[in-house]
């Protein structure tokens, strides 16, 4: 066999399209703003933050950046955090992770007001989604679960799932999102004995482990629905460098019969469910129904 791949770069486009799309039709009650924080100077980060400027302009949102010193202390940035809390042109607040070793991310996250946050990383998001309710999900986990319901539909119920990874980013909130869709959900991390057994009984197989190439095909259930997560940059034998997901995509090709690739797969979905959750949040804070709920 081998796979379909499922393009999260185009699936991506049509997304933002349709932010845009609602944006325009909220506007009359507001025009949803993006705030993203970015503490120190990591050149990788800011292209990354650039891309999401760029993002949000052609949705139609407003984007404010701030840039701060690595050496900021705690105390500094929850300033900055309560002046975007307050700021009514803010209805989602970003901050760029990780954070220097002196700041504690978990209580940057947390002095977020939970309706601006829109990488649903606050307690109070995380619980929602955990208990069921409505809330901000974070964003990769939404851009995974929205790949596999275009391609899955209403077959996901009843469907053996198996995530690899348990962070509090990706991992858990994945596993949450399939549980959701009634999906039997398996959670393996770097302790779980005998790895290949259990991704091979996964008609769905989300790797997000950050080890490149990590899945070999024969560890993919026939048939398998693949989303890899992972993101490496690893060196070519020419000296220069690639990006390579967490599953090996050409083996795995082999066995599955959807694969999403990297780049192109996942990644862009990113962008696109922070443009979505930003839609979700101006929408909610201002009591306007929500134009892709
Ligand atoms: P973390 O490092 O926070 O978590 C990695 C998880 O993988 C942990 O739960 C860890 O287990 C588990 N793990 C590590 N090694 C193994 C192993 N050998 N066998 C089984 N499980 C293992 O990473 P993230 O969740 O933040 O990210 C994962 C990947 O996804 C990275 O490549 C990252 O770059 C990518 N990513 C991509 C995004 C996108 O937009 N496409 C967005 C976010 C992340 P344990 O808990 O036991 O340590």
């Amino acid at each position: 066999m081998t796979a379909q791949i499922i393009d999260g770069k185009a699936f991506a486009a049509h997304l933002s399209k349709q932010v845009a799309h609602g944006v325009k039709t909220v506007k009359a009650s507001v025009t949803p703003g993006l705030a993203v924080i970015l503490v120190g100077e990591d050149p990788a980060s800011q292209v990354y933050i650039r891309n999401k400027g760029k993002a949000c302009a052609e949705a139609g949102i407003a984007s404010f950046e701030k840039i701060l010193p690595v050496s900021i202390t705690q105390a500094e940035l929850l300033i900055e955090i309560a002046r975007y809390n307050a700021d009514t042109n803010v209805h989602g607040i970003l901050v760029q992770l990780p954070l220097p070793d002196h700041i504690d991310a978990q209580a940057i996250i947390n002095a977020i007001d939970p309706l601006k946050d829109v990488d649903g990383f606050h307690v109070i998001n995380a619980g929602k989604l955990a208990v069921g309710q409505d809330g901000l999900v974070p964003c990769t986990p939404l851009g995974c679960i929205l790949l596999l319901k275009d391609k899955l539909g209403s077959s996901l119920a009843g469907k053996h799932a198996v995530v690899l990874g348990r962070s509090n980013i990706v991992g858990k909130p994945m596993a949450q999102l399939l549980l959701k869709e009634s999906c039997t959900v398996t959670i393996c991390h770097s302790r779980t004995e005998f790895l290949s057994q259990e991704t091979r009984r996964g008609d769905i197989l989300v790797a997000a482990i950050g080890k490149p190439e990590f899945v070999k095909g024969n560890w993919v259930k026939p048939g398998a629905t693949v989303i890899d997560v992972g993101i490496n940059r690893v060196a070519k034998a020419d000296g220069t460098t690639k990006l390579v997901g967490d599953v090996d995509f050409t083996a795995a090709s082999e066995f599955a019969k959807f694969i999403t690739p990297v780049p192109g797969g996942v990644g862009p979905m990113t962008i696109a469910c922070l443009l979505r959750n930003t839609l979700q949040a101006a929408c909610a804070i201002h009591g306007v129904a929500f134009p892709l709920g």
